[in-house]
């Protein structure tokens, strides 16, 4: 087995033959591993089943169906995505022909979390051996049945030297982030995003942080709360409440709040039964340690439904949490867990105090049917997209860019957006020789005056 640092320079020694750059070999590649993922259909199902309990269809829906969309989108629109684009010429620089260029970056690292661990590896690597790159991609050590597979999927479609998966923990990954790549994508939480940044800053390297962050769910008197209910319980418990754009916790109009409660309630056992540790949909927390951080969490706090551990079995049932104290534990960090805290305001001021408290989340959600409201809430915060009368469902449109702000990241993926992030932008202008005016040449004297008048014009 190589070393890391002779696995990245077999990669930057293959990227200067070129031959990543050649569309049609991209292309081979993307359908090579197409088949070799539609033929692991079962076995990444049975992965994930073995990680953390997360049901076939939740798989399908949120890591096989999304993985396999991304593959068609590139294969389909590659040729297109990769040709250099022209732009309209300046007046300033006639005559010319202006391009912009998609060139690979190079060699890049990608790391990912546990909590999507197919998704999460998958997409970005496809998007980057799109844009003509080589690949090292760090899967989680947290869901090892995933990561074995992952890497066994990629063995089996490419060279060492254009796409690699190297497993393991930390002391991996900061090795890896000690090497000089030439883009790093990164997704995971807030507090290694800033570890990845300080180590890209080291060598300059561009990044992407794709991070998390405390997205909050407004509901006001003007909605159906049945339809909130069932979006909401739905988001909140897709995939155990592991989500980075699930809604953290729940603002509704005070005069709402018995209401909206008992409808949560009923959705709940409606979908997950009377005991939803025998329900085959619910999955189970990660590891030990994060069902203490979740104890944690609850310490103190008013429990309106549910709270039930089982520490042997990772589990915590669905649990609904009466207005916490924004001091408290539960409210300064990303519960990553099925607990929805129910906070009520009256006023659009407590709006802005609570949301303004953990700035910037990744995903934002407003229930209403007051445009108005609806137009001015959306406009006054800052977070990295959000979905109005639903939850989680923006991350379905490849079309739209996904990412955060702030704490919760730096950059965009999703389709044309993943391809452009691992492309960079390259301005290329073709100037005409048959025509070559002395007057941008030295000496200067008397030309000022004119020049003002070419600027005027040019507007
Ligand atoms: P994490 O930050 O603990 O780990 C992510 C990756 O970083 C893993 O591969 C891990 O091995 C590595 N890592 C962990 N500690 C490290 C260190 N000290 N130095 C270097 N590398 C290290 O995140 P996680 O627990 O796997 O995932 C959950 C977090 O990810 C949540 O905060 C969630 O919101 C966020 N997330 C964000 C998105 C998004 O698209 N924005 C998607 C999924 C998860």
């Amino acid at each position: 087995m190589k070393s890391i640092p002779e696995i990245i320079a077999s990669q930057k020694a293959h990227f200067l033959t070129q031959s990543t750059k050649d569309v049609s070999q991209r292309l081979q590649l993307l359908k090579a591993l197409k088949a070799e993922i539609i033929s692991k259909e079962q076995a990444i199902l049975d992965a994930l089943h073995s990680d953390f309990k997360k049901s076939a269809f939740e798989t399908y829906i949120s890591e096989f169906g999304l993985v396999i969309s991304e593959l068609n989108l590139a294969i389909k629109h590659l040729k297109k995505w990769a040709k250099p684009k022209r732009i309209t010429s300046s007046l300033l620089t006639f005559p010319s022909k202006d391009y912009i260029y998609k060139t690979p970056y190079g060699t890049v690292l990608i790391i990912a979390p546990w909590n999507y661990p197919f998704l999460l590896a998958m997409e970005p690597l496809i998007m980057a051996i799109a844009a003509g790159n080589t690949v090292v991609l760090k899967p989680s050590e947290l869901t090892q049945n995933t990561s074995q597979l992952i890497t066994q999927i990629i063995e089996a479609v490419f060279a060492e030297n254009t796409a690699i998966s190297i497993e393991g923990g930390v002391e991996t990954s900061t090795e890896l982030l000690a090497q000089n790549w030439d883009y790093i994508f990164f997704t995971g939480s807030t507090k290694v995003g800033k570890i990845v940044a300080k180590a890209a800053a080291e060598h300059l390297t561009p990044t992407t942080l794709e991070l998390g962050g405390k997205s909050p769910c407004i509901v006001d008197d003007t909605s159906n709360l049945k339809l909130v209910a069932r979006r909401v319980v739905w988001g909140k418990l897709f995939n155990g409440g592991q989500t980075c754009i699930a809604p953290d916790y729940m603002l509704v109009k005070s005069s709402i709040k018995t209401a909206i409660v008992e409808a949560l309630i009923h959705e709940i056992v409606k979908r997950y039964g009377d005991d939803p540790k025998l329900s085959q949909d619910f999955p189970r927390i990660i590891n030990s340690k994060n069902i203490d951080r979740l104890k944690r969490l609850l310490h103190d706090e008013t429990i309106l439904f549910g709270g039930t551990i089982d520490v042997s079995q990772n589990y915590i049932s669905p649990t609904l949490i009466d207005a916490p104290n924004i001091e408290n534990p539960i409210m300064q960090e990303e519960i990553f867990g099925p607990i929805l805290p129910i906070i009520t305001y009256d006023t659009e001021e407590d709006i802005e105090a609570i949301i303004l408290h953990n700035d910037t989340p990744l995903s934002f959600y407003i229930f209403s049917k007051n445009e108005t409201f609806i137009k001015n809430t959306i406009e006054k915060f800052r977070f990295g997209g959000g979905v109005i009368n639903d939850v989680l469902v923006h991350f379905g449109n490849a079309k739209l860019p996904f990412g955060g702000i702030g704490n919760s990241g730096i950059g965009k993926y999703h389709g044309k957006h993943g391809f452009d992030t691992f492309s960079h932008e390259q301005a290329i202008m073709k100037r005409g020789t048959w025509f070559d005016p002395s007057f941008r040449y030295a000496p200067y004297d008397g030309k000022i005056s004119l020049l003002r008048k070419v600027f005027k014009f040019l507007g």
